[in-house]
């Protein structure tokens, strides 16, 4: 891979530019270098993806915070099996940034097109939802769901076999037409729209194919095999290059992207590549220290603590948190709380015990026969001031 110029360079902006002078920039760039002001240029039309592809990551808030946390890597295709997590689709996603963009400049929605040329599918979006393992050791899944397939029978061009379609006449198979408007001013301006007649495909069909009902595709169930990489997070999507919608013209197919929804844990819990969880340990292993079983995502493991361990105390399990996405063996790691518990019930032989150890720490722990103190007053009793909860 290339080396990737950092996104806010390309765009010249600060770190913490706002997302008014991250458009702003992008803006001054995208006119500068757009393909359609530099024809044949391909160092324009370089500088205009590259400026395009900024500025897709730094104006969309998640992605961004991805990039200021991994940087080009974070959107590394090679990265694990097949999983790509983000797309730079600038034919299919780039045209609501467009639309904002070039709206007021180019004269809204006037881009030609010729209709009987290659066009790319449109990305399909798919989510899958996946247990809180699977999404950290990774996964095989089957994803069923309904895929745009051309029609067999009439190999995609919509007509009745041994008819062919014929050209449009009301745009002559340009698949736009142009109308004149009059402002409210005065001036007469030029819209271009899609041909109503053929819907922009610049033909007409008289018999219709009888499977595909004249679309030319037609809707197949199919069930893939997703390979969910370990490490993928909630929300990050794997991307299954050529499995989106089928192009026309000859177009390649779009691309399926299967957004990753992860369930929750009822033990841990994720952020980035660390896990995080709490553990009881009792008071006599807080205070006498020793090894403590502690459960991990790979199973329960021993964990030597000191004595004297307070409560809250966090430990650090090395290397038992979530693999990276692009190394599985670089692992985060896992914090776990410990929570020191106050037994709730005791038998007589453990009060006996506890009032012992009381003694001999010097304190003066009472029999619950004895006279309770009698200094507070029944109402601060009520209202749990002495014995109320204390943290
Ligand atoms: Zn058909
Ligand atoms: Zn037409």
């Amino acid at each position: 891979m290339a080396e990737k110029r950092d996104y806010y360079e390309v765009l010249g902006v600060d770190k913490n530019a706002d997302d008014a002078a991250i458009k702003k920039a992008y803006r001054a760039l995208a006119k500068k270098y757009h393909p359609d002001m530099n024809p044949g240029d391909a160092e324009a039309e370089a500088k205009f993806k590259e400026a395009s592809e900024a500025y897709a990551v730094l104006s969309d808030a998640d992605k961004r915070r991805q990039y200021d946390q991994y940087g080009h890597a974070a959107f590394d295709a090679s990265a694990g099996a097949g999983a790509g997590g983000f797309d730079f689709n600038f034919s299919g996603d780039m045209s609501d940034i467009f639309g904002d963009i070039f709206g007021d400049f180019f004269g809204g929605g006037s881009r030609r097109r010729d209709p009987s040329a290659p066009a790319r599918g449109a990305n399909v979006r798919a989510a899958l939802r996946i247990k809180f393992e699977e999404a950290v050791f990774g996964c095989e899944k089957d994803l069923t769901l309904n895929l745009k397939e051309v029609c067999s029978k009439c190999h995609g061009t919509g007509a009745k076999p041994g008819t062919t379609p014929v050209t449009c006449t009301r745009c002559g198979g340009k698949g736009q037409v142009t109308s004149v408007q009059q402002s409210i001013f005065g001036t007469m301006s030029r819209v271009v729209t899609t041909c109503p007649d053929c819907n922009g495909t610049g033909r007409m069909i008289k018999d219709k194919c009888p499977d595909c009902y004249g679309t030319g595709y037609v809707s197949n169930r199919k069930t893939l095999k997703i390979t969910v990489p370990a490490g993928i997070d909630d929300g990050q999507s794997i991307r299954l290059s050529g499995k989106g919608e089928p192009g026309r013209n000859g177009g390649d197919r779009g691309d399926l992207l299967v957004e990753i929804n992860v369930m929750s844990h009822p033990i841990f819990q994720r952020q980035d590549y660390n896990l995080y969880s709490t553990a009881p340990i009792s008071f006599a292993q807080a205070a006498l220290g020793g090894d403590v079983r502690i459960t991990t995502i790979d199973g329960d493991v021993l964990f030597p603590i000191k004595a004297g361990t307070q409560t809250d105390t966090r430990i650090r399990l090395k290397g038992k948190g979530v693999p990276s996405l692009r190394n599985k063996n670089l692992r985060g790691d896992h914090y776990v709380t410990l929570i020191v518990q106050v037994p709730e019930k005791l038998s007589a032989a453990q009060r006996e015990a506890l009032i012992a150890f009381d003694k001999a720490m010097g304190g003066e722990a009472t029999k619950e026969e004895d006279e309770p103190f009698d200094g507070i007053d029944e109402s601060s009793k009520k209202k749990g001031g002495w014995f109320g909860k204390k943290k």
